[in-house]
Parts: C-alpha cells; sequence; structure tokens
C-alpha cells in the first residue's frame, strides 16, 4: 500500500480554517500550521454575504452564525454630512430568497472559533512560524521557527498578506501601502441607550475621502462596531495596527452627522491599522505549492469581501482536487486559478476602489454567487 497522501496548510486565519475544514469533509489528510502560539478572538466586526454563507452551509455552521449574529434587513449608505441616504440595498429575507442565504454580520473571532471547530482534532498545530519551505519535487519539506518541521504532497499558503509561500514562488517584496487607514472600535450596545438617535443595524457613512462603517456584531445587539477608511501618511508599519483616541476620531470626523459623533463619544479604545494590498499576481501557483486568500489577493477592506474571497478560494480548491485527486495537483492547481481569478481580481479591484454600495447599484454578482453552481471552466497545468 502507497503511503498517506498529505496537504499542509500554513495559516489557520479565516481562509485557512475554512480549507482544511473542507478538505478534511471531503476526506483528505490535513495537517495546518499556526504561528499563533493558541486560538484567540481576534480582531472585531466582519461581514458574512450570503455567497460565504453557501460554504458555511456545506461546513455545517450556517445555522450558528446565522443565530450568533445580527441579520440587518438593509444596507444603507449616508452622506456623512447631511444624513440623506444614498442607497438603501435590501438585505434579510430579500437576500434569503434572492441571494440563496442570509446576509450575517458578527464578531469575527466567534466566526473564527465556530470555524476551528469544524476542524479534526489535532489536526492543527500552534507555534509554527514557517521559515522555510523547499519543493523537491518529490513532496515539499516544511521548517518551523521552533526547530520542528513537516512534509507534504502539497502545501497550501494561506498565511495572510505577508505570506511566506508567496515569497517562496514570487520573492521578498513588501504590500504596497494604499495611503487610508481603518480605525476600528467595538462600543457596548449599552451605552447607545442614552441617545436619542437611530443606530442602524448595517450603515456607511460616506464623505468624498473618507467613511465610517457600523454594524452590530451580535443578534443581541449587545456590541456595535465601526471600521473606518481615513487617508493618512505612511508612518514605519512595524506592527500589525496600533492605538487610536477618541481626539483622533472627532478630528477626523469633524462635522460628520451627529450619530457618527455619538459613536466616537461611547468609544473606550479605538486602534488605527494600515490598510494595505497587492496587484495581481502572475501566478497562484507553482510545483506543489498553491496560494489562497490574502496571501494571493489582499485588498482594503471596503467590500467586506476579503475573507469572503478566501473562503470561496478554499471551496474552489477543494472541489478542484476532489475532481482531480491529489496525485493530478497540477491540474487541480490549473483549474482554481482559473475558476477564481476573474472574480478574486474584480472584487479586489472594486474593494480598492471603494464605490461598492455607495449608490443603489445591483450587488447580485457578489452576493448570489454560489461556488459549487459555477461550471467548472478548464485551466492549463503549470
Ligand atoms: P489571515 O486571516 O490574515 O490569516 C493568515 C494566518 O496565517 C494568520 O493566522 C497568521 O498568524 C498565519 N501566518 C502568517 N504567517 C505565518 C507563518 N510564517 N507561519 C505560520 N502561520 C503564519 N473581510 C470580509 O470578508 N468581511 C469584512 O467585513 C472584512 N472587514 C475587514 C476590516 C479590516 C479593517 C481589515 C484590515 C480586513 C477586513 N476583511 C474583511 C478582510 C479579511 O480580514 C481578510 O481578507 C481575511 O482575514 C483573509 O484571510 P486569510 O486566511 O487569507 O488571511
Amino acid at each position: 500500500m502507497g503511503k498517506t497522501q498529505r496537504i499542509a496548510i500554513v495559516g489557520a486565519g479565516l481562509g485557512g480554517a475554512a480549507a482544511a475544514g473542507l478538505l478534511q469533509q471531503a476526506g483528505f489528510q490535513v495537517d495546518v500550521y499556526e504561528q499563533a502560539p493558541e486560538f484567540s478572538r481576534l480582531g472585531a466586526g466582519i461581514h458574512v454575504g450570503p455567497n460565504v454563507m453557501k460554504v458555511f452551509r456545506r461546513l455545517g455552521i450556517e445555522k450558528p452564525l446565522e443565530a450568533m449574529g445580527s441579520k440587518p434587513d438593509f444596507w444603507f449608505s449616508r452622506d456623512g454630512f447631511t444624513g440623506d441616504y444614498l442607497s438603501r440595498i435590501p438585505l434579510g429575507d430579500f437576500a434569503k430568497r434572492e441571494y440563496g442565504a442570509a446576509y450575517v454580520t458578527v464578531h469575527r473571532g466567534d466566526m473564527h472559533l465556530l470555524q476551528m471547530d469544524t476542524l479534526a482534532p489535532g489536526s492543527v498545530h500552534f507555534d509554527k512560524r514557517l521559515e522555510t519551505i523547499t519543493d523537491s519535487g518529490d513532496d515539499v519539506h516544511l521548517t518551523f521557527a521552533d526547530g520542528t518541521e513537516a512534509r507534504a504532497d502539497i502545501v497550501i499558503g494561506a498565511d495572510g498578506i505577508n505570506s511566506r509561500i508567496r515569497e517562496a514562488l514570487l520573492g521578498v517584496e513588501a504590500p504596497n501601502y494604499s495611503g487610508w487607514v481603518a480605525h476600528r472600535a467595538l462600543i457596548r450596545g449599552d451605552q447607545l441607550a442614552k441617545y436619542d438617535l437611530t443606530f442602524e443595524d448595517c450603515i456607511k457613512w460616506w464623505t468624498e475621502d473618507r467613511h465610517m462603517m457600523v454594524y452590530f456584531t451580535t443578534g443581541k445587539r449587545d456590541e456595535y462596531y465601526y471600521v473606518t477608511g481615513v487617508p493618512h501618511p505612511a508612518w514605519d508599519f512595524q506592527e500589525a495596527f496600533i492605538d487610536s483616541s477618541r481626539e483622533e476620531m472627532f478630528e477626523a470626523f469633524q462635522g460628520y452627522h451627529p450619530t457618527v459623533q455619538a459613536l466616537i463619544e461611547c468609544t473606550e479604545e479605538v486602534t488605527k491599522w494600515p490598510l494595505r494590498n497587492r496587484n495581481p499576481l502572475p501566478l497562484w501557483s507553482r510545483g506543489r505549492l498553491v496560494l489562497l486568500g490574502d496571501a494571493c489577493h489582499p485588498m482594503k477592506p471596503h467590500m467586506a469581501q476579503g475573507a469572503g474571497m478566501a473562503i470561496e478560494d478554499a471551496a474552489m480548491l477543494t472541489r478542484c482536487l476532489s475532481e482531480t485527486g491529489l496525485s493530478d495537483y497540477r491540474t487541480a492547481f490549473a483549474l482554481y486559478e482559473a475558476n477564481r481569478k476573474d472574480r478574486a481580481t474584480r472584487v479586489q479591484a472594486v474593494s480598492n476602489a471603494n464605490t461598492f454600495l455607495r449608490t443603489q447599484e445591483d450587488p447580485a454578482w457578489v452576493f448570489g454567487y454560489d461556488v459549487y453552481e459555477q461550471p467548472l471552466r478548464e485551466g492549463i497545468a503549470a
């Protein structure tokens, strides 16, 4: 009997966890190597579009996510100064009916935990920071910062915007700083009761060069969250994020609507994140190495679909590997790229441009997409 074929995934973020769950469900042997010492409830809010919920349906976590998250009836866009409505995009029951699943906003960490709970016991290895990766042609050799090593038949780089696997494929290159930062803050729902103002379930306040996106992260509405996009000169981004302050927020959103001022007043802690991206990559795989998610197509987060693209990638890659079998990974990788690149690149471009849903438009091309319903377009093996 031949040896068991193994898949290694580097990175247990939102994309890596989705890939691991789906590949294990499809019967593959998968090990996940994550640099963090343990799981933590990282980040803040996240939108989960119907396109992503359809993948979570396969993983068996659609219903629990729906139960824990907020399900806005609309995405509103409003003028930051006057409060005038710029768009009212129907979600709620409309999304279920028209796009085939709910639109949910939730805490990113809660969603990530649900994803991690789908994984086979013992298959996630924490404290494994990938240092070197060598594709010998026959298999792949990985070494980690703690001095341990592993081997695999193929390796999926789900290691985010600073991906080591991308580096192995295309060389060292820092991501581009976009010129914008995002401020992120969580606000206790009970803080809002003192205002005679309406705090809508999912609302983006816009002016010419900046915005503030606001939504609940729980169905109970006890946690409200905002994330901004604000122009900011470059600084030396050694950390993933730094502290900001209420004062900085008041300054950045001077003249904005009273509802926005109230949110800033309620802010206890706020952090500031550089928004970085990359141009579309010339290749997504070589030999036994393949990329997904932010390792492959990082973007400014303004469409709230970056993780969505990582999770769709995971579903398509699983579909392609199931179709060809692991031994024919070259065909699978070519199929995967051929069936993902156009969509991921389009979303990347629209997200970077920050135009999505600012005015009344039909988002069916994003939310109505079902990765399992796409006829597979042929790819050319590298
Ligand atoms: P990541 O989630 O970055 O995961 C990469 C993982 O790899 C991490 O766990 C990391 O520790 C690990 N890793 C890295 N290097 C190594 C190494 N050398 N060895 C081992 N492990 C390693 N997306 C949405 O869909 N909806 C939203 O509402 C949304 N809002 C956002 C708001 C902001 C402000 C930002 C910045 C992003 C937002 N995104 C959103 C985008 C989303 O967070 C990313 O697109 C998504 O996290 C990408 O998933 P990933 O698995 O590819 O990478």
